[in-house]
């Protein structure tokens, strides 16, 4: 048990420490594709356009690097509130960032562009996702995951559950789940770490909220693969390279969980 709980402490460390160098590697590749862009940009044409381009794309990483590195240096133990207050930061600082970008092209330009447009609406999405998690608040299925993964603490506040004889949490009243629950994995939706869904909490409501997400998903990503091969290489067909790279990923992730779900509920 000892050996078991010190391994897992260590190898999460190492995760840690791991994301840490991947978002700080962010950054220096943001960095680097800033300054190259900046040269690429004084030659004008279409060095000029690609230049814009890649700015774009670096700038977006190099924010993302930021925002998220100090966060992903937090050690201690993990508790779910104070986790969900940091994901509620990330969000909300990602999308002043980004906000800010695009201010600080329209400042400098004096033109109102489709890439201040871009900056305001992809910005004002993450303030929307920021306001959403903290209007919401932490689930009690992320108490449940944190209980899993640490039956020595409270799920709900951290409190020491070792020494308490009761099923209740002295310090916060969070009733302790029996052994026996099942209840919804963190990596449910992780597709490539195991295909086959064991246990689903509302099924229904996935396979609606889905399906939703997909028409739209499909819907953005057509449009903008027909923009791009229809028009010549023009700043629209830029914007809808940006967002078939920005959501492409989502969009696969969206269609094959569907299908997952399906295949859960006809099984
Ligand atoms: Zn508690």
């Amino acid at each position: 048990m000892m050996v078991g709980q010190t391994l897992k402490k260590k190898r999460s460390l190492i995760r840690r420490i791991a994301m840490r160098r991947v978002t700080n590697l962010y950054a220096f590749v943001g960095g680097i594709l800033l300054l190259m862009s900046g040269a690429m940009v004084l030659r004008g044409g279409i060095g000029m356009r690609i230049g814009l381009g890649v700015s774009v794309v670096g700038l977006l990483v190099f924010v993302w690097g930021i925002a998220f590195a100090k966060d992903n240096a937090h050690r201690g133990r993990y508790v779910v509130a104070e986790a969900h207050d940091r994901s509620v930061m990330q969000n909300v600082k990602l999308g002043l960032a980004i906000m800010t970008c695009g201010f600080g092209a329209w400042y400098m330009t004096g033109a109102m562009n489709v890439m201040v447009y871009l900056a305001g609406g992809f910005g004002g999405c993450y303030l929307l996702v920021g306001f959403a998690l903290y209007l919401r608040g932490p689930r009690e299925k992320q108490y449940l995951w944190a209980y899993r993964e640490d039956p020595l603490h409270c799920g709900k506040c951290g409190y020491d559950a070792l020494h308490v004889s009761e099923n209740q949490c002295p310090e916060c009243g969070w009733y302790y789940p029996p052994g026996n629950l099942l209840v919804e994995t963190r990596w449910v939706w992780w597709w490539w770490k195991n295909w086959r869904i064991i246990y689903l909490e509302q099924p229904k409501r996935n396979l609606v909220m889905l399906s939703l997400l997909g028409l739209v998903l499909n819907a953005v990503v057509m449009t903008a693969v027909v923009i791009m091969l229809t028009r010549q290489f023009d700043v629209y067909a830029l914007v809808s390279l940006i967002v078939v790279l920005t959501v492409s990923w989502f969009w696969l992730h969206t269609n094959i969980n569907l299908v997952r779900v399906v295949q859960y509920l006809w099984s």
